[in-house]
């Protein structure tokens, strides 16, 4: 019996691409198929030359014991690419790599029944030929907004007059449905005929449309007119071949500790400090600044006179080596660029954390009341998730349209802005904390993502539409497997 009931589960297999913030949330759509919609689970995690970085935050940061996580064996692909290629151009051929590992892993599993499902990310796409060859079904996952979504899947199909239009005119770039972005909003290296990541973001775009369903971690309450256009055929919906599914917001949440577990370092420190009176400051997983700005941020931080937590990584101008960073011998360096005497002047007010923190529980915290974040979309939900309002400072990527959401939007962040010479001096670093965190401005923040908190968590409980979502997609794959 027992057996029957193992065997007719669908298994879905998930392939997750180098960088953190690609790797949680495909593990967080893990344990959520495999907890709340019976899934067999395996996940793919594809590592780079960091591969010991990731396994070891991977273990600290994600109660993994009962997920069938497997270890692609580390690529490094550097002697085939030119010196200093894009970051994405660098996962994209590192997935490529992996797909040989892959493949024969997928068809020599004798674990779970055959896979009925593959769920990729944007960098995985090449996965897909793969999954139709063994006759599986083909998900993408955008671990983005749907508003986000919306703009790959309104380029897949539209004339590349329009985007040249768009990119000459500077235009905001009108998706039917949604609302419009703005052209320095958008990835314009990616959406500007000519430049050199055009056509290949049109392929992907592509690829994703003709995919048997798409995942998005956002929900429908946070974003309506964006999930609904997608998922319409007058609208967006009739450029996918499958199924439209808002799933989210899936983020990690703390670890419980089995002994109630004695806290250090930084949960320690908040711990000993009065609620929502800290502010977190991280740019996320890989984002690092120039030796100015980090300079600007630790006197803005200590000018603000607030308490704050504040991840700092070793300067970096521009992204491409930030996602494949290695903690160890990052420290000494991340701790060299802060001014001369910070920490001592503000070890009352702060903790300053060198390249990684327990970001989940610091949100989680009751201490924390509020986050100066890049807007990568796992720490906006994240964010949100904990009822906390946000300082958007957005760097590179969709991040802006993130910032734009929260911001102008939702009204749960204040964002900063841009200042001459690229660097964003000290009075604003103050001044944009102290909004959140003080002001009568921030009191309404707060009001607002704690209300944006619910509507999450109302999307994943029993009859929310995310997990409604989820039970729909379980049905395509029991379908399949019969
Ligand atoms: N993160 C963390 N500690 C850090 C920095 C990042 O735990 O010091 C986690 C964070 O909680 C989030 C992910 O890494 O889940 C970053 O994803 P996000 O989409 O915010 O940004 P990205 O790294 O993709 O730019």
């Amino acid at each position: 019996m027992e057996r029957d009931m193992v065997a007719s589960k669908p298994h879905a297999v998930l392939v997750a691409s180098p960088g953190m913030g690609h790797i949680i949330p495909m593990v967080e759509l893990g344990k959520r198929l495999l907890t709340h919609h019976s899934f067999h689970v395996t996940i793919f995690v594809v590592t780079t030359d960091s591969a010991t970085t990731t396994s070891q935050i991977l273990r600290q940061t994600s109660n993994l014991s009962s997920l069938n996580i497997v270890h692609v064996p580390p690529i490094d692909v550097s002697n085939k690419l030119p010196s200093n290629p894009p970051l994405a151009v660098r996962i994209k051929l590192t997935m490529l790599e992996s797909l040989p590992f892959l493949r024969s892993s997928v068809t020599s599993n004798n674990k779970f029944p055959p896979p009925s499902a593959l769920i990729v990310d944007i960098f995985g796409l090449q996965a897909l030929p793969m999954a139709r060859d063994l006759g599986m079904l083909t998900y993408v996952y955008f671990a983005t907004s749907a508003w986000f979504s919306a703009v790959t899947v309104y380029f897949s199909d539209t004339d590349k007059k329009i985007m040249e239009t768009h990119a000459e005119s500077r235009e905001p770039l009108s998706i039917p449905g949604c609302t419009p972005v703005r052209f320095g909003d958008t990835l314009e290296p990616f959406l500007s005929p000519g430049e050199a990541m055009y056509e290949s973001y049109l392929g992907s775009a592509k690829q994703i449309v003709a995919a048997d369903g798409i995942l998005m971690n956002t929900w429908q309450d946070l974003e309506p007119a964006a999930t609904k256009a997608l998922r319409e055929n007058g609208v967006l919906g009739r450029f996918t071949k499958g199924e439209v599914y808002a799933v989210g917001p899936l983020v990690r949440s703390a670890e419980k500790k089995p002994d109630g577990g004695k806290k250090v370092g930084v949960l320690q420190w908040l711990d000993e400090q009065p609620a929502e009176s800290v502010i977190y400051v991280s740019f996320g997983s890989g984002g690092t600044m120039s030796a100015n700005q980090m300079m600007e941020v630790a006197l803005g931080l200590e000018l603000s006179q607030q308490r704050f937590v504040w991840v700092v990584r070793p300067p970096c101008e521009d992204d491409s080596s930030g996602a494949f960073f290695d903690v160890a011998s990052g420290v000494d360096a991340a701790m060299s660029y802060l001014p001369e005497g910070f920490v001592k002047r503000t070890e009352e007010m702060g903790v300053v954390v060198p390249m990684w923190a327990p970001q989940a529980e610091i949100l989680q915290h009751p201490a924390t009341g509020g986050f100066v974040t890049h807007c990568g979309w796992n720490s906006v939900l994240e964010s949100v998730r904990n009822g906390v309002p946000m300082v958007a400072w957005p760097l590179y990527a969709e991040q802006k349209m993130n910032a734009f959401m929260v911001s102008e939007e939702l009204g749960v962040a204040v964002r900063v802005a841009e200042e001459g010479g690229g660097v964003v001096g000290r009075k604003q670093v103050a001044e944009v904390v102290r909004r959140v965190m003080v002001d009568e401005e921030g009191v309404g923040m707060r009001k607002k993502v704690k209300e944006l908190k619910l509507s999450g968590e109302k999307a994943l409980c029993m009859f929310g539409s995310s997990h409604h979502s989820l039970c729909e997609m379980r049905k395509e794959c029991e379908v399949h497997v019969q």
